[in-house]
């Protein structure tokens, strides 16, 4: 049965492969995995490692890697060209099955939780936390990772407490122990006493007493004491996050991490599915925007059946842009479908990890034959779509001015911008501490993009995570952006802060910043501003950073 269920597995995900390179290579390269599907339909084999079983009384991993690597010997063996090409063939395709087989019960299956739990773990991936059974799982906290790895991210949309980075929380705390997350600070408390437990009832009593706060804003505008009119969206990764959106106050999505659409699955979205999925979105919000930013898969976000060899710097690797412009099918069927979606609500698009005024250009030319394909059949689109692009690489950010002119507006990616700039992995917990948003390094590139982008008319947004942070949101306002996007949750409290700021206050920080040669005395102003213009903000537990 077990090994059944794992043949069933490999098939399924050997499929998905298949589908995958049917779509980007076409259909030749597909049929080399028909051989790997008519090995796991060998009834002969199966026989083999059933007969092992019972003769040598082992279990079936080691059955099956025996008889397969007797066959594998055989298959060498042969003095036939054809043949001995299957040896890889029969490598990849034992090498799954025994996976399957050993992951059977596979601890990150996360679906298999009897209990409401906080989840400590050595590190989740975007995919797994994707799938996070909200009704079981508390929270979780995890050995690896920071506030900027995607597994944070989608905490925070979720609305689920984590903390990352703990380096060995995995491996202290055992299954069943008591233990208390506090996701605003950072911690995790194990085994904690009950004077803890009543100084964090009375902390959750004054938290009731901020989101009443919040909540009075939410259908409020986000305009400065002193007037400006500032836009505030929401990021989202799923067509179900728009109901956040709304419940939220958020005027549209800033950031559509599509991606998302193509993890825990063994078979690529098809245009049409992509095309339900931001029509969807684009219908329920309209008029207000949205942003799709088109795929930016690689560095944390891989596909279940993801073929490619493992990179030494994934974040520098094979990721967004550069594999659209490379898996062209890949990149038309997206752009298609989100050209398709225009016709129907107020969507623009950008591009991710621009580095270039080539990409910038390729990636248009692969838009622009999108749209003559559509007219050709008639399809519907807007013709005016916006497009943007992200500004998250420092290359991009020293020839904004060149990029400024071919695009509708820029939105900076500061998670990447900061991990790109500081040469710190924004995953690493080991280096964390230099992870630093206000480094002056940073404030100067954002300054930069914010002041090429308005030269030539365009407006800037800031979608990374410090748009969602309170303390730094008038230090982006200061620098001059014009919308910020952040997860849908956190965009009350950003409200908030922007209701009770005047844009001189925030324009006299950033100022400061400007000519200020620390980070650490920049952060502390950006703290000393909001604690004072939004005190109602806080639970006042010493840590301003919510
Ligand atoms: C960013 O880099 O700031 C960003 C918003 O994109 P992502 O976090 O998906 O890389
Ligand atoms: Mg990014």
């Amino acid at each position: 049965m077990r090994l059944e269920n794992a043949l069933l597995r490999t098939r399924a995900q050997i499929h998905g492969i298949q589908q995958h390179v049917r779509q980007v290579m076409g259909t030749s390269d597909a049929a080399i995995f028909d051989a790997q599907l008519l090995m796991l339909d060998d009834p002969v084999l199966l026989e083999e490692v059933a007969g092992y079983v019972k003769r040598e009384k082992t279990n079936v991993e080691h059955a099956f890697s025996v008889v397969a690597a007797r066959y594998l010997a055989v298959l060498s063996g042969i003095n036939d060209e054809y043949l001995r090409e299957r040896v890889a063939d029969m490598r990849d395709v034992t090498a799954r099955v025994l996976h399957n087989l050993l992951s059977h019960e596979d601890p990150a299956d996360l679906s298999r939780l009897q209990e409401p739990c906080i989840l400590v773990t050595y590190d989740l991936t975007p995919s797994q936390t994707a799938v996070l059974d909200k009704r079981m799982v508390l929270g979780f906290a995890t050995d690896q990772g920071s506030k900027t790895s995607h597994a944070a991210i989608l905490a925070r949309s979720l609305e689920l407490p984590a903390v990352t980075g703990l380096q060995d929380a995995s491996q202290r705390l055992k299954s069943g122990q008591y233990a208390l997350l506090d996701g605003f600070n950072g911690l995790l408390v194990i085994d904690p006493t009950e004077q803890t437990l009543y100084e964090y009832g009375q902390l959750a009593h004054r938290r009731l007493a901020v989101e009443d706060r919040l909540r009075e804003v939410r259908d409020l505008p986000a305009v400065t004491l002193d007037g400006t009119r500032v836009t505030l969206s929401a990021n989202v990764g799923k067509p179900e996050e728009t109901r956040d959106v709304q419940k939220y106050g958020a005027e549209g999505v800033g950031l559509f991490r599509t991606e998302y659409l193509f993890l825990n699955r063994e078979s690529l979205p098809s245009e049409e599915e992509q095309f339900q999925a931001y029509h969807q979105v684009a219908l329920a919000l309209q008029p207000q925007p949205v942003i799709i930013r088109t795929l930016d898969l690689g560095g944390d976000k891989l596909l279940a059946h993801h073929q490619a060899p493992s990179e030494h710097n994934p974040f520098l690797g094979w990721r967004a842009i550069r594999i659209c412009l490379q898996e062209r099918d890949l990149f038309r069927a997206q752009l298609r479908a989100i050209l398709r979606a225009s016709a129907v609500g107020n969507v623009k698009m950008m591009y991710p990890m621009i580095s270039s005024l080539e990409e910038l250009n390729q990636a248009n030319a692969v838009l622009e034959q999108c749209r003559q394909e559509l007219r050709a059949e008639g399809q519907l689109f807007a013709e005016n779509l916006e497009t943007g692009i992200m500004m998250e690489i420092p290359a991009a950010v020293m020839i904004a001015d060149a990029l400024a002119k071919r695009v509708s507006f820029f939105s900076i990616g500061t998670n990447d911008l900061i991990q790109y700039s500081l040469a710190v992995d924004r995953m690493n917990p080991k280096i964390a501490h230099l992870y630093e948003p206000t480094h002056p390094a940073v404030l100067r590139l954002i300054k930069t993009t914010v002041d090429a982008a308005h030269a030539r008319g365009i407006w800037v947004g800031v979608c990374g995570e410090m748009a969602g942070d309170p303390v730094l949101v008038p230090l982006l306002l200061g620098l001059g952006a014009d919308e910020l996007s952040a997860a849908p949750a956190v965009v009350p409290a950003v409200k908030f802060l922007v209701r009770h700021l005047k844009l001189t206050e925030a324009r006299e920080l950033a100022g400061f910043a400007m000519q200020c040669d620390s980070g650490a005395e920049i952060l502390k102003r950006a703290e000393s501003l909001a604690q004072t213009v939004a005190p109602g903000l806080w639970t006042n537990t010493g840590n301003s950073r919510e």
